[in-house]
């Protein structure tokens, strides 16, 4: 991460600032939004509302249907709706965004707008006018907590259980190592303002269409172990979400599955890309290896123990391209 002109409390005030000064705000957020990018989104552009500011929150790909139930909705839109020559906003926010691009066509819309970057991951480029990052943070949500105090915004029922959210499921329900004590602190405050841990958990965790339970059928069956059974690798491909009617954005946990096998310290899950140009992986590790390293050699990004990046290619292709950066590493003997 390039070091940031700002301190976290500088980039706190400089926001408030900018908020104070202006009217438009567009929020951005990064190509497959997960749920953090989603909370994170739907809970910003919802208090800056109740600030009486215009606020649009702006996506490249469709919101994942597993989200639906978050309020906020009527604020977004896809960058697809909107042409760039008759859009302006005074503050452009790009939200769990490593780096620009990650907006997609999102980018567009930021023109010369104030850029404002917060974001949680460690590869952030420290980009923007204004950057707030903080990769202690485990959640993109955990920091808009905090600019949400900033502001003096009061957290209604709908913030609450949008940020509750980004947490739940950036720490995987809690579990990951990213957890923290203030991340318990901040989702009790949460829950203190009305959001559900049970009725969220239950929505998030334990609701599953059927053709995303098909498509895990099938992406298990492509599991391969390898390394002395310290690396697991599964695959989906273009067919096989055809096949059991998924969309991509019903893989998300799936890589989960290998890395939780005994032994297993790496895991990696291949997506066909829609275009058929090559594919997603997500990189998982279990305690030790920094994976987030290996997605930014690959010219993506991401956390210590979860990362992603676009390869070219076909499944074989960039299967050894990983693997040939993943070897390289001594990461497969004994320390
Ligand atoms: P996932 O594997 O669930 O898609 O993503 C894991 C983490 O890596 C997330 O924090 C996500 O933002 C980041 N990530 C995933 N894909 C990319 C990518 O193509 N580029 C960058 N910069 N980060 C990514
Ligand atoms: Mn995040």
């Amino acid at each position: 991460m390039k070091p940031s002109p700002f301190s976290v409390e500088d980039a706190l005030s400089e926001i408030k600032r900018l908020v104070l000064r202006h009217h438009s705000f567009v929020l951005l957020e990064h190509q497959k939004p997960d749920g953090d990018c989603v909370g994170s989104g739907l809970a910003l552009v919802q208090a800056l509302q109740s600030l009486g500011k215009q606020a649009l929150l702006v996506s490249h790909d469709p919101h994942p249907a597993v989200y639906d139930f978050l309020p906020g909705k009527e604020f977004h839109t896809r960058a697809q709706y909107i042409e760039p020559e008759d859009f302006h906003a005074d503050v452009a926010i790009f939200i769990d965004c490593t780096d620009p691009s990650r907006a997609g066509k999102g980018l567009d819309l930021a023109g010369d707008s104030v850029w404002v970057n917060i974001d949680h991951h460690v590869s952030n480029s420290g980009f923007g006018d204004v950057s707030l990052v903080c990769p202690q943070a485990a959640a993109t949500g955990e920091i808009i907590y905090r600019l949400l105090g900033t502001l003096d915004v009061p957290i209604t029922k709908e913030i609450a259980t949008c940020l509750y959210v980004a947490i739940a499921t950036d720490t995987g329900g809690f579990r990951y190592q990213n957890t923290t004590r203030a991340t318990f602190e901040i989702a009790g405050a949460l829950t203190g303002y009305g959001a559900n841990p049970w009725e969220l958990a239950e929505l998030i965790f334990e609701t599953r269409s059927v053709s995303s339970v098909l498509l895990l059928g099938k992406a298990l069956n492509t599991l391969r172990v390898s390394r002395g059974g310290k690396l697991a690798t599964v695959a989906v491909t273009r067919d096989m979400m055809a096949q059991a009617g998924a969309s991509p954005d019903e893989t998300e946990g799936i890589v989960s599955y290998p890395r939780s096998i005994s032994g297993v310290e790496v895991s990696l899950f291949f997506r066909e890309m829609e275009d058929g140009s090559g594919f997603h992986v997500s990189l998982r590790s279990r305690s030790k290896v920094d994976v987030s390293m290996i997605a930014v050699r690959l010219g993506g990004g991401g956390h210590p123990r979860a990362a992603g990046a676009l390869v070219a290619g076909t499944l074989e292709e960039a299967t050894q391209k990983v693997l040939a950066i993943l070897d390289e590493l001594d990461i497969w003997t004994d320390s």
